[in-house]
């Protein structure tokens, strides 16, 4: 349920109807508007009786919310969340591009291709410390090192730096050192993990997980929200499907569903999706034209030695191309300045 206000309504008006939400024991959720205020009614079991805000002054409607999640969908916040990492802003009105290795391998690595994919326009760079390894004898990470370097990385380049959390143990740790935590697809319904991330400082970019619906991963949003943390982004990395000339399917139409279902920021990691960097270009631009609001791409100084996920990675001068198209695709169907 929305009680939605009217635009004079006053403070004690307000402060009536999130008495009376709580008065009946349920969680009153004020959202400012651009010009109005509406107060979402939380943690109800079954259905709210409209009529109780009927003739409340200051009311205007009462809206039943139809959707299981409420305070990342469209219905509770009609205009889009902006979410900031550092400086950079992410959502309507913005192309953001994060990109970066898979794995941060080493100070020499993190910083060579920090600085190349600055140089070709990407606005935040992303390297894991904390890897999800299919195997357990696979390279898992610098863990701790890495974060320090993933710090250096800022200072050095100024670029805000995005990374992996893995586990409710290093979130503390994760969380002092980078600037926008990264919940990987096979976390995405780690519910501790995102009970966790609601009480962050930080901003959240939640993965899709690769047999997630769009509701589920809608709902895993809505425990951050419900948290108290609304900076969240969602990716969209693939899902795993039948086929084997990539090692997911993109799925591209959960962008223009997303956007009209919730308010927040959705980007695409084509990489993940695509397992191979031959496709990574093209579902690059196809991300970009279906109104994603960025790209999560990983880029490698020399892919074939990379620890992790080199078959994927872009080189330098093929991340360059990325960006020009991408930016072009971008400028068509919005109005530059
Ligand atoms: C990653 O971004 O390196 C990663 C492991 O992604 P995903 O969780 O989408 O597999
Ligand atoms: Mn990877």
């Amino acid at each position: 349920m929305l009680v939605v206000m009217e635009k004079t309504a006053t403070k004690e008006e307000i402060e009536k109807v999130i008495k009376v939400i709580q008065e009946r024991g349920f969680t009153a959720r004020p959202i400012p508007g651009g010009d109005r205020v509406s107060i979402g009614v939380l943690n109800n079991r079954g259905s709210v009786d409209p009529s109780m805000f009927n003739g409340l002054p200051g009311v205007k409607e009462a809206v039943p919310v139809t959707k299981p999640y409420k305070l990342v969908s469209r219905e509770f916040q009609k205009q889009g969340t902006i979410v900031k990492v550092g400086e950079v802003s992410i959502g309507n009105g913005h192309l953001t591009i994060m990109a970066g290795p898979c794995a941060v391998e080493s100070e020499t690595q993190a910083l060579t291709i920090a600085r190349l994919v600055k140089k070709c326009g990407a606005q935040v760079f992303r390297g894991g410390a904390y890897k999800p390894r299919t195997s357990p004898y696979a390279f898992q990470g610098l863990g701790k090192e890495g974060l320090v370097i993933l710090s250096k990385v800022r200072e050095e380049t100024g670029l805000p730096v995005v990374s992996e959390v893995m586990d409710y143990e290093t979130f503390d740790l994760v969380e002092e050192h980078v600037d926008l935590l990264q919940i990987g697809a096979r976390n995405m319904q780690n519910f501790s993990l995102l009970k966790r991330a609601g009480k962050s400082r930080r901003p959240i970019l939640l993965k899709r997980g690769m047999s997630a619906t769009i509701e589920e991963w809608l709902m895993a949003a809505e425990y951050i929200l419900e948290g108290g943390n609304s900076q969240v982004i969602l990716c969209e990395r693939g899902v795993r499907t039948f086929v084997s000339h990539s090692r997911n399917t993109l799925d591209l139409s959960a962008i223009p569903v997303v956007r009209k279902e919730s308010h927040l920021p959705i980007i695409v990691d084509p990489s993940h999706a695509a397992g191979r960097r031959d496709q990574v270009i093209p579902l690059s631009r196809a991300a970009i034209a279906v109104e994603a609001h960025g790209l999560l791409v990983e880029v490698h100084n020399a892919p074939e030695k990379a620890l992790s996920d080199g078959a994927q990675s872009l080189y330098p001068h093929q991340f360059e191309k990325l960006c020009r198209e991408v930016r072009t695709i971008y400028d068509s169907f919005h109005t530059v300045g």
